[in-house]
């Protein structure tokens, strides 16, 4: 029986590892974290994560071909394939303090492989890393093998927060980056098997390492900047009465654009775009190549533009001030469909709204109180909480919002500011309110 061992049970190493042992019931997954609080949540009935599909592919195979343990060096031990699936954030200080990545993890991560390993492995990048990073590994591994073979792969993971499961299930492609050599060649091989139990054989692309690592950090600028076009047209849109929505149409049919990823919105947040387009940004500058890190600068910049473009405009349209004005926040998550707060431009809404000295309550059905204080845990703020808006989950959030009974309650004239443009606006401006939406006319 072939034996995977997962470092980080995070949210990438948790779902891929639950889709690997649901889809291949003859391996062994077992999932490590050095985090006892949430290995113990892995193993219990609430996860430590919401995504949708999870608890179902997780309740089908934990305990049989499915582990999570805080015993770490026993099972890396253990293991024929390990994954690497630690955090990789920005560095804080030092060198490349604010953009580049920080290795810590990853190159302790190394070193217990080293320290415990007896039989040959194969060590898979699956955290996002900078390129040429399995290099550093190689030479981490093999300057204390103690005769041990391993082979580094690059497996970068595509999955999107909210629709991991389903992505998971019916990956557009798996890429594996390796070694172009026999022994890299067979460890490819060896981990193309594995996700050949379910994804087809087209989709699994291979290429060497470097191609692979890049590949990860260039989906994601590419996605972001995506993001940042549309929002930075929202804001042209705004000035000149053009529509985004049909902007984005009618850009979206054009079949060399595609239609996907053209929500304008408030900006884009999570863990690894604004990282990983950083770490892109150093990279370049490493390389000698400024014009190039300050092409892809420009995507972190018009998000940060975007962000405070809409904390300005709620101030503004409120006669220039919010200071003690009540406001809600419908959702804290970066986006739908998760609990994660990391990176939310939620955050930066609030501390702008706080900053102006607003009452704030927040509520989002999948983030708890103690997560959004921590989240805001710099700012000294009102804590009030809502008294109309206890939903219970996303879709009673959809249900049970009276817009004409929280109209009637709120201090005329009202405002909905959509960060989002989720709301039904004209509906709304019957009702009464005043709407704005990302991109759109305004009320006059
Ligand atoms: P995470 O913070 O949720 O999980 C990382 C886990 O690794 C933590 O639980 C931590 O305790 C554990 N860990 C750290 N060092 C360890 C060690 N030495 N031994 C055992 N456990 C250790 O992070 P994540 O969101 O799962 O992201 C992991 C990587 O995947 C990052 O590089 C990220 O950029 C990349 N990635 C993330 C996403 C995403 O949507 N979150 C998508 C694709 C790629």
């Amino acid at each position: 029986m072939v034996k995977i061992c997962c470092i980080g049970a995070g949210y990438v190493g948790g779902p891929t590892m639950a889709v690997i042992a649901v889809k291949c019931p003859a391996i062994e997954v077992v999932v490590v974290d050095i985090s006892k609080p949430r290995i113990d949540a892995w193993n219990s009935d609430k996860l430590p994560i919401y995504e949708p599909g999870l608890d179902e592919v997780v309740k089908a195979c934990r305990g049989r071909n499915l582990f999570f343990s805080t015993d770490v060096e026993k099972h890396v031990a253990e293991a024929d394939i390990i994954f690497v699936s630690v955090n990789t954030p920005t560095k804080t200080r030092g060198l490349g303090a604010g953009k580049a990545a920080d290795l810590t993890y990853w190159e302790s991560a190394a070193r217990m492989i080293a320290d415990v390993s007896k039989s040959d492995k194969i060590v898979v990048e699956k955290s996002t890393v900078p390129v040429k990073t399995a290099e550093a590994i190689e030479k981490i591994l093999t300057h204390n093998s103690k005769g041990i073979n391993y082979q580094i792969l690059s497996n970068p993971e595509f999955l999107a927060e909210g629709t991991a499961i389903e992505d998971l299930f019916k990956p557009d492609r798996v890429l594996i980056g390796g070694r172009e050599t026999p022994e890299g060649r067979k460890a490819v091989q060896a981990l193309k098997e594995v996700y050949a139990h379910w994804v087809p054989e087209e989709n699994i692309i291979t290429t060497n390492l470097w191609s692979a690592e890049l590949s990860k950090l260039a989906a994601n600028a590419f996605l972001a900047q995506r993001i940042s076009s549309v929002n930075a047209m929202s804001a042209l849109c705004e000035a000149t009465g053009a529509n985004v929505s049909e902007v984005s149409y009618a850009i979206g049919k054009d079949s060399r654009i595609g239609p996907k990823f053209l929500n304008a919105s408030v900006g884009f947040g999570g863990s690894c775009f604004q990282k990983d387009i950083l770490n892109l940004v150093y990279i370049c500058e490493c390389n000698g190549l400024p014009e190039v890190a300050n092409y892809w600068k420009q995507v972190i910049k018009i998000n940060d533009y975007q962000k405070s473009r809409f904390v300005n405009r709620v101030v503004s349209s409120m006669f220039n001030t919010v200071s003690s004005k009540k406001v809600a926040v419908l959702g804290f998550a970066f986006k739908k469909d998760t609990g994660d707060t990391r990176e939310t431009p939620a955050i930066d809404v609030c501390k702008g709204l706080l900053g102006d000295k607003a009452h704030v309550s927040i509520y989002d059905p999948e983030v708890t109180e103690e997560q959004i204080q921590r989240d805001l845990a710099m700012n000294k703020f009102d804590w009030d909480h809502p008294m109309h808006l206890q939903p219970t989950s996303p879709s009673a959030i959809k249900q049970e919002l009276d817009y004409q009974k929280i109209f009637d309650n709120m201090q005329k004239p009202a405002f909905v500011f959509d960060g989002r443009n989720v709301v039904d606006a004209e509906k709304l401006r019957e009702i009464g309110f005043i709407v704005y939406s990302i991109g759109k006319p305004l009320d006059a």
